[in-house]
């Protein structure tokens, strides 16, 4: 099997695995990752992640043509804003998973430092996330609002819509996103019940410890 087929299989487990786990409902999400001869594979729009086709991916040569399957995404602007400002960018994933959307709608949400740092590997996988506000799906501020951070996250929040994240290759980007909606999963399970989150001191030995991002 070619190394280009191997990964277009690898999009479509994954992104299976995430739906038969109700991580994202229906025909929504999307997932997109770099090709050897960079250009892009990515989910086409109206897919299900239950079962997208790995013979019908959309397909993007270097230049940013569509070569080939169908047509991708209409969320290709929030795919494309990360790969053009983050150099390490080689997969984005973007799901509407519920309990992250959750939290993005609580009135006292941080939109600076989006999860609560309840357990280490939120803090690792991802830096701190941020939280951007709700926009019309397909709207192109989305797009513009993540190249305004400027590559300095690797994740963000859709306020109302959904986590977006990007990874150093495909399986990367989707434990990424999985520890975000753990994450916030934990934070609302634990709302208003006082948890002892991890301190100061821990959160910032994880930053030394792991070189994690934590731009601000
Ligand atoms: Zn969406």
């Amino acid at each position: 099997m070619s190394e280009e087929s191997k990964l277009r299989e690898q999009i479509c487990l994954l992104a299976k695995s995430m739906f038969d786990r109700g991580l994202t409902g229906g025909s929504t999400g999307n997932i997109s990752s770099r090709t050897s001869d960079g250009g892009l594979l990515v989910s086409p729009t109206g897919a299900s992640f239950g079962r997208l086709d790995p013979g019908r991916l959309s397909r993007f040569d270097a230049q940013g043509n569509h070569i080939e399957g169908d047509d991708p995404t209409k969320e290709m602007p929030l795919h494309t804003a990360f790969y053009d400002t983050r150099s390490t960018a080689s997969a984005v994933v973007h799901l509407h998973s519920c309990h992250s959307v959750a939290l993005s709608m609580m009135p006292d949400a941080n939109a600076d430092n989006f999860l609560p740092p309840l357990t280490p590997y939120g803090i690792m996988k991802l830096g701190r996330v941020k939280l951007l506000p709700f926009f019309l799906p397909g709207d192109p501020a989305m797009g513009e609002a993540v190249r305004g951070l400027a590559g300095k996250r690797s994740a963000v929040m859709l306020a109302n819509h959904g986590p977006v994240v990007a990874g150093k290759d495909i399986e990367a980007a989707c434990n990424a996103i999985e520890e975000l909606e753990e994450t916030a999963r934990l934070a609302m399970l634990t709302r208003r019940m006082n948890p002892c989150a991890l301190t100061e001191d821990n959160v910032q030995a994880l930053i030394t410890k792991f070189d994690v991002e934590w731009a601000r």
